[in-house]
């Protein structure tokens, strides 16, 4: 079933996904990217990293991937809309290509850990939707990162117990995904952004386009 059309103007949001490691919020967030309904409508936001770039990533797609110097000099000169220090790494939300997306009617999406949602939230509460994705037990985060095998024993074992942590910021969130069944916590994104694009606090443009109907009533 596709999308319903809004025929008046609308804000754009910011989409966010927040997950331990291997809860698999990138398949969900690939998903959309490539979901003929979506991708008109959608936006990644790329980061940037001072994580090493894994063999399956590329450079600008997945992220960045850029100096600790450079990262630095991107936030003390306010060019990053939230930062955070996750598993020892840097990572940050470039602010430019966000706004600009934002200004075109453009949704966005995030996929960022708690710390940056949390810097989201407070410079911008009515345009976040904060969703948090969980994997169905434990053993499903541990099997998905072995699964991934692109990053060392030592790095997974270090997701694993940061994993613990993270699920404590649950309720900073607006909606709960289990991750059960790709198919499923698909269909229960799309819904989120589907009621979250006809919020009446969005539709800057309903003013107009409701007077036009009440004047040729
Ligand atoms: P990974 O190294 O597996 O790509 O990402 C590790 C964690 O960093 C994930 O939880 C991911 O959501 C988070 N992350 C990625 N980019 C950003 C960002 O720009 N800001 C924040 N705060 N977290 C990020």
């Amino acid at each position: 079933m596709s999308a319903p059309t809004i025929p008046y103007s609308r804000r754009g949001f910011l989409l966010v996904l927040s997950s331990p490691s291997g809860a698999g919020k990138s398949t969900l967030t690939r998903n959309l990217l490539s979901d003929p309904d979506e991708n008109e409508r959608l936006k990644l936001s790329v980061s940037v990293t001072t994580r090493e770039r894994r063999p399956s990533e590329i450079e600008g797609v997945h992220y960045h991937f850029i100096q600790k110097k450079s990262f630095e000099a991107m936030r003390s000169q306010g060019d990053l809309l939230e930062w955070a220090e996750v598993h020892g790494n840097f990572y940050g939300t470039p602010r430019e290509a966000v706004e600009q997306a934002l200004a075109e009617g453009y949704d966005m999406v995030f996929d960022i850990d708690w710390q940056g949602t949390r810097q989201l939230v407070e410079a911008m509460r009515e345009d976040v939707v904060a969703v948090f994705v969980l994997p169905p037990a434990a053993r499903d985060l541990k099997s998905r990162l072995d699964r991934r095998a692109e990053d060392s024993a030592e790095t997974i074992a270090k997701r694993l117990t940061n994993a613990k942590s993270e699920l404590e910021h649950w309720v900073e969130y607006d909606y709960v995904l289990v991750n059960d069944d790709l198919t499923r916590a698909y269909a229960g994104l799309k819904a989120i952004l589907g009621a979250e694009r006809l919020r009446r606090s969005r539709g800057y443009g309903l003013p107009a386009f409701i007077a036009g109907i009440q004047a040729d009533l």
